[in-house]
């Protein structure tokens, strides 16, 4: 992480977790631990969840984020849920592209780009999810890949737009299996992704974009994948359940 040009994230992304007593409950845990954090610390909890957090996380360094915003303001979309109803309410971050949803609910990269475009639209912070299955990996595929999701997403995305946007590579063999990336896997990615972001963009735009890493990430692998230079901050699943487990993956940020 260069610490001088850029300020780690981290965040949780609870999954379809806890019901809103029990989020509450990890809110007001999470609180006194992670009042010091040294880098930023966004919650992405259920729909449910999000007004019990936000009142429970009102005036903390805790961001809340939702995990999904469908691509249109509003209209016959029976079920989901829009940018500009996540932003009224006070979220102010959403992942979008996360391997659960390209994987089991149909989102493919043009998708990803519709939902982050409307996120951008309603003022929201976008956490875009990147990553490799592991039969691309075994191919020696996943620079083209990650590139390949990480262009299509951003197709529509400008230079200034893009100081909302935080990428999560996140390899879809290490998510809630224990497998990890090495720190030098993940740095690896994480320098490709900056170097397209250089080559669409500009190298000092590159340099100032918050690049994470996620899969399996816990208190003890933590500070050495944070400890690589283009590795700024997790997406953390699992670990971000646990009050105790989170913080000290905080503190490691
Ligand atoms: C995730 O869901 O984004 C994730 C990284 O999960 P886990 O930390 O459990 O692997």
């Amino acid at each position: 992480m260069n610490a001088s040009k850029r300020t780690p994230v981290i965040a949780g992304n609870w999954k379809m977790n806890l019901l809103p007593a029990g989020a509450k409950a990890l809110v007001e845990e999470l609180i006194p631990l992670t009042k010091d954090a040294k880098c930023k610390v966004v919650l992405c909890v259920p729909y449910i969840d999000l007004p019990t957090v936000l009142a429970a996380a009102s005036g903390t360094n805790l961001k809340i984020g939702a995990q999904n915003c469908h691509w249109a303001a509003s209209g016959a979309f029976t079920g989901e849920v829009s940018a500009a109803m996540l932003k009224d309410i006070g979220v102010e971050y959403v992942i979008v592209g996360h391997s659960e949803r390209r994987s089991l609910f149909g989102d493919t990269s043009e998708t990803v780009a519709q939902r982050a475009r409307a996120a951008l639209d309603a003022g929201l912070t976008v956490i875009l999810c990147v990553g490799e299955v592991l039969q691309e990996r075994r191919q020696n595929i996943t620079l083209e890949v990650v590139r390949q999701q990480t262009k299509i997403a951003l197709a529509d995305v400008s230079a200034e737009e893009l100081r909302r946007v935080i990428i999560a590579y996140e390899p879809v063999w290490a998510i809630g299996t224990g497998l990890t990336a090495t720190a030098e896997q993940a740095n690896e990615v994480n320098r490709a992704i900056r170097d397209l972001l250089a080559e669409l963009y500009s190298q000092d735009i590159a340099e100032s974009v918050i690049i994470q890493y996620g899969g399996s990430m816990n208190a003890a692998n933590a500070a050495e994948l944070l400890a690589q230079p283009d590795v700024d901050g997790g997406l953390i699943g699992g670990a971000s359940l646990k009050a105790a487990d989170f913080a000290a993956i905080v503190r490691a940020g």
